[in-house]
This record gives C-alpha cells, structure tokens and sequence, in this order.
C-alpha cells in the first residue's frame, strides 16, 4: 500500500488527519511550513515536532512520492532531464531549463497521455493514469530543493510535460492552489503555464475559473482535416469550436493566449496555411509561439528549417499577429515530451 502523501492534503485536509491522531492545532502549520516554506522531504528534518509524533507518522505517511530514476545533463548543461519514480512504481518526466534570466521546470501531469498526437512521444507511450496533486508539487519541490542547494530559485513552472492537464483538471487545479497560497509555495500565478491539445469543456471551465495562470494551447494546424490527423483530440474539440471558445477566455479574462505550432517539413508550414493561421486566430489576444518539431521514435517527419520557420514567423508579424520562434532544447537528451521515458521503455 501507498503511503498518504502530504502533499495530496490541503490544509483543512491536513488539519483533520493531525487531529485523527490526537495532536494540538499548531502542529499542522508547523507541518506546513516545514514542507513549504523549508522544503522538507523527511520527517527527520522536522526538528520542530517531537520525535513521538515523527514515529507515528513515518509508517503511514510520506511528505514526497519521488524517486529518482535517472536523470540526464545536456551537453551546455543548461537543461536537465529527469525521470522519476512516483506511487505504484510509474515513471514520470521532469524537465527543468535554465536561462540566463530564468529557471523553468516543465512538470508531467499524467503517467502517459490517451490523446495520441501522432508527433508525440508521450501520446505514443499510451495512458497509465493520472498524477495526484501531490505528485504534480513534488516533481516541483524536487526542482526547488536542487535549484536552492546551488542557491538559485524556480522561477516558472510550465504544465507541459508528459499528458494533458485538463483530462486531469481537478489535480492540475489542486496543485496550482497550493502553489499560489501565499501561507504554502506562495508562487505567483502569473508565472504558470498550462498547456492544453484544447479540450473544450475544460477551457470552458478554465475561463469561468479567472484564474491568473496563463494559457496556453497547442494548435498546430490551421484546418481540422490536419489537425484531426496530428492531434486526434481535435475530432472532439474541433477547430471552430476550439477557437470561439479562446475568443471568449480572451474576451473573458483580457488576458492573452500562447498559441503554440510545432512546424513540421511540407506537412503545415506553407505560406497558405500562415495565412489560413491568421485568419484563424486574428482578432484574438493572443501571440503564436513557433517551435521546429522535434522528431521522435514512431514519427520520422523531421521539423521544418530554419528558412521555413523565419518565413513562417515573418507572414504573421508582417499581419500584426505576435509571435515568436523557441529554441528546440536538450534535443540530444531527449528533452521533448515524454522522450526520456520512451527512450527507457524500448532499452
Ligand atoms: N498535453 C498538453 C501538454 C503537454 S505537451 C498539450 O498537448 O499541450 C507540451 C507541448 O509539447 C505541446 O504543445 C505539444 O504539442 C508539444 N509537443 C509534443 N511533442 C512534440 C514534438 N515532438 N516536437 C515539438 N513539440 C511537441
Ligand atoms: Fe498528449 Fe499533449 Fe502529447 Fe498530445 S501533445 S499526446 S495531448 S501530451
């Protein structure tokens, strides 16, 4: 059996379990602020709660789930994969990057994914099951723990990494509460991300949340044919459908949405679909994020070049739409989507 995991409780949920076990009310922010705000990972490094209360709780309970299982250091040191071991034994990507202004970590919020974009490692791996919230914050608390021993903080968390975060909205949700409670991880919305493929209902839900979270969906086509082929979501949640309702997230909550388009060579990077992409998304407040896919095993395309890219980016400014062109990161690591992890299975 699983211990239950600290970081699944918040803090009413926290409060009760102490009380089940007969401790004073000031234990649970004593518990709280050792696991949030000094990143404790062991009861051991409680020295605040008696040694009794540490033996009692050891058996039944774990702060952390994560194990580590590998880990992997681009050759410029500046993208480091991880891949953890969480409950029931699953495997998990974790990806942190560093910038020069910058450390972000691209956190996993399912063990696979059931979405199958054909480009994807991970939707190529299939569906295990959904990560717990805790799950989710302790890939991050890992990330925080390593970047604080070199004396450096976490500064974005993207939800980008392996699955899709709104076929598990009410972990995704949870886990972003406790990031942004200023008495836990009092991390600041406006430096999250999530990425949806778009499922609609959840965007939906999402735009009613008004949350100061950005977002961020992944589109990579201008017309459902296409994008029905590259992303079999769409067949659920298509095109027209999926734009109305980013029209009225922006129209909603004024804020802005990343569109983002993996180009691939002579699949949807033609300078008609450019423009069919600004017909798409114009009038909309969003700004398009362009990124040469990354090859991956059971999909050989390889991503478009560079030229393609540029002419690509330059049909949209010249329209007015903003955009901006990503670097491919740690592609000799395996750092895209559920690369790692694939790459460890078929060893
Ligand atoms: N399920 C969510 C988030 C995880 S995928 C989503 O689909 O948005 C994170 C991002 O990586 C998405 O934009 C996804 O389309 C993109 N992606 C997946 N495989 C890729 C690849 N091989 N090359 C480039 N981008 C990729
Ligand atoms: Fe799932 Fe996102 Fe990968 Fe598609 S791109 S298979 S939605 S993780």
């Amino acid at each position: 059996m699983d211990k239950q995991l600290l970081l699944d409780l918040n803090k009413d949920e926290l409060a009760a379990e102490l009380k089940k076990l007969n401790q004073p009310g000031f234990r649970t922010k004593q518990i709280l602020e050792g696991i949030y705000k000094h990143h404790y990972r062991d009861f051991s490094e409680f020295g605040n709660i008696p040694n009794s209360l540490r033996a009692e709780l050891d058996p039944n309970y774990q702060i952390d789930p994560i194990a580590i299982s590998d880990s992997i250091v681009s050759k410029d040191k500046r993208t480091i994969k991880h891949l953890f071991e969480v409950q029931k034994g699953n495997r998990i990507e974790t990806v942190l990057m560093k910038y020069s202004d910058r450390n972000t970590v691209c956190v996993s919020t399912q063990v696979g994914c059931p979405l199958g974009c054909v480009f994807c490692s991970t939707g190529q791996m299939g569906f295990t099951r959904n990560l717990s919230s805790g799950e989710i914050l302790g890939q991050i608390l890992f990330i925080m723990r390593t970047l604080e021993a070199d004396g450096e903080k976490l500064s974005n968390i993207v939800f980008m990494g392996m699955g899709e975060p709104f076929l598990n909205y009410s972990a995704v949700i949870r886990s972003i509460e406790t990031l942004t409670d200023a008495d836990l991880l009092n991390f600041g919305a406006r430096r999250i991300t999530i990425s949806t493929v778009g499922i609609i209902s959840k965007l939906k839900e999402f735009t009613e949340l008004d949350s100061q979270v950005n977002l961020a969906v992944s589109l990579h086509a201008p017309e459902n044919e296409l994008r029905s082929r590259l992303e079999p979501a769409n067949r659920m949640n298509p095109l027209k459908a999926l734009i109305a309702a980013c029209k009225e997230y922006t129209d909603k909550t004024r804020r802005r949405i990343t569109f983002e388009y993996a180009l691939i060579d002579g699949i949807n990077d033609s300078e008609t679909q450019a423009k069919q992409l600004i017909s798409l998304v114009k009038g909309i407040l969003c700004h398009v994020n362009l990124i040469a896919l990354n090859p991956s095993k059971d999909y050989s395309l390889p991503g478009s070049p560079r030229e393609r890219v540029d002419a690509f980016a330059k049909i949209l400014t010249d329209y007015g739409i903003p955009c901006s062109i990503r670097l491919r990161r740690g592609i000799e690591i395996n750092a895209g989507c559920g690369q790692l992890a694939q790459s460890q299975r078929t060893e």
